[in-house]
């Protein structure tokens, strides 16, 4: 089984993490347990009120040791402050959805902040369709196609998305289409760890403001990231996660979040065609959520 959080603290792991990297913070290491400290305290509700210690347990497996004096100055702020902050955005307070992305865009500029601006980018691929749609599709990243149009998912694989929409009785307008990088990776190799860590925030930006209902996570590379878990796929589908994008809570109090699928990428479907099946699964299990029915077929 999957490693989950409770939802509650997932979404202030989350906060923590990102208000860290907002602060220039992006690695956490474990604090040496105090004696008094029992084993069984170690993911109560009450470390809420210690965030960096929790956040240096969950994350210790996939964070190599260092010693750094970043642990001291990451210690020192998260002692500083027991109430999480969360920077303002210029879209906090804009409640038209449509409007509130053009700023995120604005915000987004011709951005330089990973190393995926340097390595042969066209364009930034920002995100497609329905700034009000209740179901969000989220990728890994452009690829040469996405690069060259501005728009992801529009090569094959953007073509086998585009027919899974329809099977859902939708049009690809009615949903909102994005990735965790919105920059190509060269040769479309799976995108860094700390290129997704540093576009990601848009990403959540955009979730957002468009407050949807449901997100589906398109391949483990989208999922690990908007679910800050490490879980093969197998794991990871078949069910609904609850799914708060950090910040979402003060932009909009009255969104309580979405729900999170995970389902094969299409281009993982177009390579192994036979998982096209256990995709439907996922997607029906969606389309049961938001009470769609597929289109029906003609009569003959
Ligand atoms: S991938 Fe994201 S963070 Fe990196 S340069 Fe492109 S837009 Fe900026």
């Amino acid at each position: 089984m999957p490693h989950t959080l409770d939802p509650e603290l997932r979404r202030a792991l989350a906060e923590r993490v990102r208000f860290c990297h907002e602060m220039g913070i992006y690695d956490f290491y474990r604090r040496e347990r105090r004696s008094s400290e029992s084993a069984t305290s170690e993911h109560s509700v009450a470390q809420l009120d210690d965030p960096a210690s929790f956040t240096s347990q969950e994350l210790r497996e996939e964070m190599p040791a260092r010693k750094s004096a970043v642990v001291t100055k990451a210690a020192k702020i998260a002692d500083e402050n027991s109430i999480i902050a969360i920077t303002p955005k210029p879209e906090h307070g804009v409640a038209d959805p449509a409007a509130a992305l053009k700023l995120i865009r604005e915000d987004l500029g011709d951005c330089t902040r990973c190393r995926l601006h340097q390595q042969g980018r066209k364009q930034i691929v920002f995100g497609v369709g329905n700034p009000r749609a209740e179901l969000m599709f989220v990728g890994e990243g452009p690829g040469a196609d996405e690069d060259t149009q501005g728009e992801p998912f529009v090569g094959r694989a953007g073509q086998l998305l585009n027919n899974m929409i329809k099977a859902m009785g939708i049009r690809r307008e009615d949903v909102y289409i994005a990735n965790v990088v919105k920059c190509r990776p060269p040769g479309n190799r799976t995108p860094e760890r700390d290129e997704c860590e540093t576009c990601s925030p848009f990403l959540m930006r955009q979730i957002a403001v468009i407050k949807p209902k449901v997100v589906v996570a398109l391949g483990a590379v989208a999922a690990k990231n908007l679910l800050a878990m490490n879980a093969s796929m197998s794991e990871l589908r078949g069910r609904f996660y609850d799914f708060l994008p950090a910040g979402a809570r003060s932009i909009d109090a009255s969104w309580e979040g979405a729900k999170l699928a995970v389902t094969y990428h299409p281009a993982y479907l177009l390579r192994a065609p036979r998982q096209k099946g256990e995709a439907w699964k996922d997607l029906q299990m969606v389309m049961k959520f938001l009470g769609l029915e597929p289109p029906k077929k003609p009569a003959e």
